[in-house]
């Protein structure tokens, strides 16, 4: 495509790179750090699948094809990043009394419909650990006579026998600092596991033979592996949450360098999301209480309007979660919602003819927006600036919106008003009961009934319906938040 040229943030060298595929004939091939299946996705998981999916959507926009594969680990995690404690799919299924499989495919399912909710597209590919266990094993062979040493809990890979381990990370004095070292015999602490062997007389929920004796592969393995396997080496790009760059990824990066015999970290680029973050700090599925994007839903807030969150915000930020800032950007989207509805209206015919200039001015605004590295909060200004213009066909308009939205993906070709309105699951209300409370209220205003006005409004708000006087987007009643 005409147009800016994509630049993007590269954590390995920690500045702006231009992109271009590194065989145009593929396209730009992207792999994604996908979900630990143990439990639902906290809203922070899912801020990480909303910047992939504005890399994919931007990537197209761009007119480079595109194969995208994220993973579904669903073995290797363990609870603790330091080879230390249990699988965490082990550790789930032993308490939910339920087997490993069940519990990996009811997780996967609801983490697909998350999703859906959010409009992120469907990768080209979804790769599953478990069915990768023999390619696991085969690369820790190639690897394991000059990277690895056995120890009686696993193999373990030396990070000493590779070039620069830990450069995504930082120095490799962060890399050390950070790390606890609880496994006794690693020749340096920063070593980790790639093939964990179950304790003698022990049975794993998930184990597997191998030339180290029954185990499991450590989590790492996975990623190198799947991502070699269906993309290649070296592929364009390789995503996954800040937290990756620590350890997750620079081990990965070490398996890399150790299977091709080279210094090349498997990806041209490695993109890493900032957290979202709430005001006890990081979301973690690990400390609890956090918060799904389900029960968003069920508290009666529409899922695109915590895409439009996500957006408002640069990947690389910081993200605040509140009920102030979703509530924004709730009104924010109800506000696209009406606009571009009163443009379908309007518009009965298809646009016809050149862009008009105001219009291609926009465009091109929104374009250099997201060619520089993904900036969704500008190409968002753009677009609202776009659909402010006046006296322009409304026709030319709409397409202009919803060629925006290809990026977006806000779903501005079908959404309405009413339907960003959702009943809270939990409201001690029916939707007709609300209407009758509201016509009654709005009655006792007009006979001046201030006090039985009041006491409807103190009716819905106990059934959790918050009642808007003079909104100005024309909405009487939303979910309390
Ligand atoms: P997990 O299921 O824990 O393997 O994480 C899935 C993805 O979410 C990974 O890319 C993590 O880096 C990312 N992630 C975890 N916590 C957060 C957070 N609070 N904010 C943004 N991304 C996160
Ligand atoms: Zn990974």
């Amino acid at each position: 495509m005409q147009g800016a040229a994509l630049t993007l943030y590269n954590s390995l060298t920690r500045s702006l790179e231009p992109f271009a595929p590194l065989d145009p004939e593929k396209g730009a091939r992207v792999y994604s750090c996908g979900p630990t299946v143990y439990n639902y996705a906290h809203l922070g998981n899912l801020r990480a699948y909303v910047f992939t999916d504005t890399l994919s959507r931007t990537l197209t926009w761009k007119g480079y094809p595109l194969t995208h594969v994220i993973n579904i680990t669903d073995v290797g995690h363990l609870t603790s990043d330091a080879d230390a404690g249990d699988d965490k799919m082990e550790a789930a299924a032993r308490a939910q009394a339920k087997s490993i499989w069940d519990i990996a495919a009811h997780y996967t399912a609801a983490f697909k419909q998350n999703l859906k909710d959010l409009n992120v597209r469907e990768p080209s590919r979804w790769s599953v650990a478990t069915d990768h266990i023999a390619e696991m094993i085969a690369f820790a062979q190639k690897i394991a006579s000059q990277h690895c040493y056995e120890l009686e809990s696993g193999l373990y890979f030396d990070t000493s026998t590779v070039p620069d381990y830990g450069r995504l990370a930082g120095t490799q004095e962060d890399v050390r600092e950070g790390r606890i070292d609880p496994v006794a015999g690693k020749r340096h602490p920063q070593d980790f596991a790639i093939w964990r062997k179950s304790p003698p007389g022990e049975q794993r929920l998930m184990e597997w033979d191998s030339p180290w004796g029954m185990g499991a592969p450590g989590w790492h393995l996975e990623c190198s592996v799947m991502s070699l396997k269906y993309l290649g080496a070296p592929f364009d790009i390789h995503t996954g949450g800040i937290d990756h760059r620590e350890i997750h990824h620079p081990n990965e990066i070490a398996q890399n360098q150790a299977y091709c015999g080279c210094g090349d970290s498997g990806a041209h680029f490695w993109m890493h999301n900032n957290f979202l973050v709430d005001r006890q700090g990081k979301m973690s599925k690990s400390k609890g209480g956090f918060t799904t994007l389900q029960s968003l839903i069920d508290a009666g807030v529409h899922p695109l309007a915590y895409r439009l969150m996500c957006l408002q915000a640069h990947y690389r930020s910081e993200l605040e979660f509140s009920a102030e800032n979703l509530a924004a950007a709730l009104t924010r989207l109800k506000r696209l919602a009406i606009t571009v509805t009163a443009l379908r209206a309007k518009a009965t015919e298809a646009a016809t003819g050149a862009v008009l200039p105001q219009i291609a001015t926009l465009l091109g605004e929104f374009d250099t927006a997201i060619a520089d590295d993904l900036n969704t909060a500008r190409a968002l200004v753009a677009l609202d600036a776009m659909l402010a213009l006046k006296r322009v066909d409304p026709a030319q308009q709409l397409a202009a919106a919803l060629r925006m939205d290809e990026v977006l993906g806000l779903g501005l070709d079908t959404l309405s008003r009413e339907a960003l309105r959702l009943r809270p699951a939990a409201a001690a209300i029916a939707a007709e009961d609300i209407e009758a409370l509201l016509a009654e209220r709005k009655q006792a205003r007009a006979d001046k009934d201030f006090a039985r006005s009041d006491a409807l409004r103190d009716e819905l708000g106990s059934a959790g319906v918050e009642v808007m006087d003079g909104d100005p987007l024309g909405w009487d009643w939303r979910p309390s938040l």
